[in-house]
């Protein structure tokens, strides 16, 4: 499961769909005023919403600015504690009522019965953002699936 964006050259991005809806949200939240609330909304659907290029472009001066200003690397180092501080959560496999940890070993937890939050999925890195902004600079406009 992941995002692909498709650039009208026919170039690609992935991420995975965690790291996507990471990356969206910031976009979103950090980048006042160049998404409509639709291009927010339907880009974590995955169901082709376009992004015309001159968005692409804006996102892009946006990202750079915000990179330049060291707004990425502390966002991320933010988020990583943040991501760090979570409690690890019930095995979502050994929580099922017909495993029988006795019978088989649980190959999710390996017999912790704890595993990370699932909040801890979610990633931004400003590698990620970089190779983002290069993508929009290039892509003549995209679509999110
Ligand atoms: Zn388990």
């Amino acid at each position: 499961m992941g995002t692909i964006l498709y650039a009208e050259d026919g170039r690609r991005f992935r991420n995975t769909a965690w790291s996507w809806r990471s990356l969206w949200g910031f976009v979103a939240q950090h980048c006042d005023g160049i998404l409509s609330t639709r291009d927010v909304e339907q880009g974590m659907r995955n169901d082709g919403h376009l992004i015309a290029n001159d968005v692409a472009q804006n996102l892009a001066a946006c990202l750079e600015e915000l990179l330049d200003q060291g707004e990425v690397a502390r966002y991320e180092q933010f988020h990583q504690q943040y991501v760090e501080s979570l409690p690890l959560v019930q095995c979502w496999l050994c929580a099922q009522p017909d495993f029988d940890p006795a019978a088989e070993e649980c190959y999710v937890c390996h017999g912790d019965e704890v595993i990370p939050s699932p909040r801890a999925w979610y990633s931004l890195t400003e590698e990620n953002v970089r190779q983002f902004v290069t993508f929009c600079r290039k892509s003549g406009g995209f679509r999110i699936c």
